[in-house]
């Protein structure tokens, strides 16, 4: 299996239920993809980072990120946003974050 293309990640939120209540921090978003940098992992105290060799890019697991933004200036992309300031038309990736990153091995390994 290959690397998804941008949209089928887009089009797998529509698999996924709307469970509001997940509890949500840092988001990675769609400038992340196709990075090769990954600065971000070397400086997050809890390792919440994930990822599999499927995946284009990197996602934060909202459960685990202690909202520190360490990672945020160290991003060459600028992809990681907090939740409330994520930009309108990448809105999606919240949900991709909070359930992909579940889905994932750890991206520090
Ligand atoms: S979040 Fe930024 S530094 Fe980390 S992998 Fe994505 S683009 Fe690269
Ligand atoms: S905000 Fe802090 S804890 Fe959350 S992903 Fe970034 S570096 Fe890790």
């Amino acid at each position: 299996m290959g690397i998804l293309p941008v949209m089928e990640i887009t089009d797998r939120l529509e698999a996924y239920p709307t469970s509001g209540d997940t509890k949500m921090t840092m988001v990675v978003t769609q400038p992340c993809i196709g990075c090769k940098d990954k600065a971000c992992l070397p400086v997050c105290p809890v390792e919440c980072f994930s990822t599999s060799e499927d995946e284009p890019m990197v996602y934060i697991d909202p459960d685990e990120c202690i909202d520190c933004g360490a990672c945020v200036p160290e991003c060459p992309t600028e992809a990681i946003f907090y939740e409330d300031d994520v930009p309108d038309q990448w809105k999606g990736f919240i949900k991709t974050n909070a359930k992909i990153s579940q889905e994932c091995p750890s991206a520090h390994e």
